[in-house]
């Protein structure tokens, strides 16, 4: 499974991404909720581990924003609070289950397999015009045309798609696709338009479905609807 890890706490995020690797599954961390709203998004995670209070961010908040999102990526909360009260609302807001700290870790697991199994996916498949992008094959799609996107090429390309007529700037695409500690040069995001543009001229809908440069600041994406 893949598995992103929302919590905050230095010994709880130990305990997991210990766990969950010596299982064979794969972890990506999250510590801030901010982080996490993009993140949970951007990748087609098999389940999230949410905890339910951030620094930043309440887990509930979280969760909420990605259920409004139409994200479907079942979700397991994670909370020192007990009360049936809480479990409502947290079940309310989107959760799929919900566990208590302390927890036991094999039932954490044993729950997390029961999630992944259920399933409910991701928001597998999304159409850019005449284009379809698969986040669980990370292709885009054109008729019979398919490239194959890396993981940055499709986070890049949901990011602008989930804002489409919008400009994003270089450093907010930076800090949702590269992570706000990115270090490295913000030629990155224009190295990777660029692998995204032939990847669209290839299917020959670049002319429809534009990278659209706005000078000094960043890019916004263009769908024009063929008709
Ligand atoms: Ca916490």
């Amino acid at each position: 499974m893949r598995v992103l890890v929302v919590e905050d706490e230095a010994k709880m995020v130990a305990l997991l991404q210990r766990g969950l690797r010596e299982e064979g599954h794969e972890v990506d961390l999250c510590t801030r909720g901010a982080d996490a709203l993009d993140q949970a998004a951007a990748v087609p995670y098999d389940v999230v581990l949410l905890d339910w209070s951030l620094p930043d961010f309440d887990g509930i908040a979280l969760l909420r924003r990605w259920r409004d999102a139409g994200l479907r990526t079942p979700v397991l909360m994670l909370t020192a609070r007990g009360s049936v009260g809480e479990r409502v609302t947290g079940l309310r807001a989107g959760a799929d289950d919900y566990l208590t700290k302390p927890f036991d870790f094999d039932e954490l697991l044993a729950r997390l397999e029961a999630l992944h199994r259920r399933g409910g996916g991701h928001e597998a498949r999304r159409r850019l015009g005449r284009a379809r992008l698969d986040a669980n094959r990370r292709t885009l799609a054109v008729g019979d045309l398919e490239e194959s996107l890396t993981a940055r090429e499709f986070m890049l390309l949901s990011e602008l798609a989930g804002h489409a007529g919008e400009t994003l700037t270089r450093s907010e695409l930076l800090t949702s696709i590269w992570g706000a500690g990115f270090d490295g040069t913000p030629n990155v995001v224009d190295v990777y338009v660029g692998y995204v543009r032939a990847k669209l001229r290839r299917l020959g809908v670049d002319q429809e479905i534009t990278i659209k440069s706005v000078r000094g600041t960043g890019y916004r994406l263009v769908i024009t609807e063929a008709t």
